[in-house]
């Protein structure tokens, strides 16, 4: 009797930690130290139980663990975009018109066209960036008269990154902007070689920031809508966690949306956030107001404070020639925010100017020591030897993007160090900073990584990755970036069950084809969040 009951005990506690679901007869690319290949995972409560042998994790499943039989596939783990200006992108995602991925102008004026008929008449069309001209076959940018001819009765707004927009007669009336004079910004007619206004403006970011700013904003219920489908839009391409920056046109309470879908628990992507300063010269009193109530890692799995940036003053941003007053200001800020334990990261394009930022970054370190607060700076594609010496010594990460992607087919970029970052001993975060100057396409990020080529076909010269590392950089890497690379970035026991089934193969498909994968199962705590099982 005894031997029974104790039998039973045994039977029930395995059957209590039989996994919920596996995985089996895959690739798993565990994406561990010796990136291993395994063929099979389990998943319990929302973790890593097992990765193992077919045989080995079959032999663990109870009546009701589900199995998800791979079929050969290959596996990730989720994808992590360590900046993307995800809240941003998400709010409009749902009124928005999207050229991401179109081949042809065609085929970009074709998605203006369906959207003007799909949508009530009057509508305005916004296509707000994440395109190049040489993504198109005829490797020009729209004139006035095509957009008139697709949308004739809505007012159109087509962005270029933050230098050009091109805009139809209608949005220019129902913007009340008559002449060039009523263009906020410092904006420009850009004007063709006959000397007549071609339709668009020009000027400069800020010319280009004021304008987009008087577009009509989303309702709430349209930016909550946005914000679900374009989560499920990056869980499409494996995406299941981002580092968001902030950004330009992006204010305090742009980010209730995302917090309504964090409340109704219907996060599909785990989102690490930041504050930027909003006004100029006013930044250090909204920052302070800001967080008093947000200590730095407040939050949960799936939606958490990181602290400052990537704008932190108005002044300092994209400013390669900061006076002392301006650099005060900023040393001000930052030093604070090292007293309050704040990670930070630092939008800055040029190696020639980044000493300006590193200097001051070594004035607070000596005061409080940065490196267990993670800053990073974001972009600096030209990033030197000497800088990222200086970055290990901080302990400052970097977060790299594709930019140089969306290059013609001539083109001067030299590929981002990331080796020689890694050697000295960096953390590097992969990303794409979409949605405005870049497609959130961390495929097509991948490939860029691995083969070093332009939307258009141009090389980029310099170092390219192996696949194994920039699967890590855009894993465990990014991971870093938000304190979560003991929980997610690769598929170990004990971690999160984020993850994504492939349609092709990462490993072995030719490199001008990873830009094509997708996800055709993609999973976020082991809860599927896109695709349906492979039967
Ligand atoms: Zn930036």
């Amino acid at each position: 009797m005894k031997v029974l009951a104790s039998c039973l005990v045994f039977a029930t506690l395995g059957w209590a930690q039989a996994p919920d679901t596996i995985l089996i007869n895959g690739k798993i690319l565990t994406v561990d130290a010796a990136f291993s290949t395994r063929e099979a995972l389990a998943i319990r409560d929302g973790k890593i139980a097992a990765v193992g042998s077919t045989a080995a994790v079959r032999a663990q499943a109870g009546p009701s663990t589900r199995v998800i039989d791979l079929r050969g596939r290959t596996v990730i783990p989720g994808l992590i975009d360590s900046h993307l200006h995800a809240i941003r992108a998400a709010v409009s995602f749902s009124t928005e018109v999207n050229w991401i991925g179109a081949r042809s102008l065609p085929e970009a004026l074709k998605r203006i066209r369906d959207a003007a008929s799909s949508k009530p008449a009057g509508t305005w069309l916004i296509v707000a960036g994440g395109w190049t001209a040489d993504q198109f076959q005829e490797r020009r940018r729209p004139t006035q008269a095509e957009l008139v001819e697709a949308a004739p009765n809505n007012p159109v707004y087509i962005q270029l990154g933050y230098g050009w927009a091109m805009l139809t007669p209608v949005a220019y009336r129902t913007l009340g902007i008559t002449d060039e004079s009523k263009l906020p910004g410092g904006g420009q007619y850009e004007r063709g070689p006959d000397g007549n206004p071609t339709g668009a403006v020009t000027g400069g970011q800020n010319a280009i920031i004021s304008l987009f700013d008087l577009l009509p904003k989303p309702t709430y219920e349209q930016a909550v809508d946005g914000t679900r489908k374009f989560f499920t839009e990056l869980n499409r391409l494996g995406v299941t966690g981002v580092v968001d920056p902030g950004g330009n046109n992006l204010f305090p309470s742009d980010y209730q949306a995302l917090m309504q879908v964090w409340r109704e628990h219907q996060m599909t992507v785990r989102v690490a956030y930041t504050l930027n300063g909003q006004t100029d010269g006013k930044e250090f009193d909204e920052l302070k107001t800001l967080t008093q109530l947000v200590p730095m890692g407040m939050g949960d799995d799936f939606l958490r404070f990181n602290g400052l940036g990537e704008r932190i003053t108005v002044a300092m941003n994209n400013n390669n020639r900061p006076d002392e007053t301006v650099k005060e200001k900023y040393y001000q800020i930052i030093r604070w925010a090292a007293g309050q334990g704040m990670s930070l990261t630092m939008h800055w394009g040029s190696n020639a100017s980044v000493g300006q930022l590193l200097d001051l970054f070594e004035k607070v370190n000596k005061e409080v020591p940065i490196a267990p607060l993670r800053w990073s700076i974001a972009h600096l594609g030209d990033a030197s030897e000497a800088s990222l010496q200086r970055m290990k010594t901080l302990g400052v990460g970097w977060t790299v993007q594709d930019a140089s992607y969306f290059g013609g087919a001539q083109t001067n970029a030299t590929m981002p160090a990331v080796g020689l970052a890694r050697k000295i001993g960096v953390n590097v975060g992969a990303g794409t900073d979409a949605h405005r100057v870049m497609s959130y396409n961390p495929f097509t990020a991948l490939q860029w990584f691995v083969d070093g080529k332009t939307v258009a076909g141009g090389a980029v010269r310099g170092e390219k990755a192996s696949r194994e590392e920039a699967l890590r950089l855009y894993t465990l890497g990014s991971a870093w970036f938000s304190f979560d690379e003991s929980k997610r970035g690769s598929l170990e026991v004990g971690k999160l069950a984020d993850l994504a089934v492939l349609s092709k193969d990462y490993m072995t498909v030719p490199a001008g084809e990873i830009g094509e994968i997708e996800s055709v199962l993609t999973m976020v705590g082991g809860k599927v969040v896109y695709g349906a099982e492979p039967r």
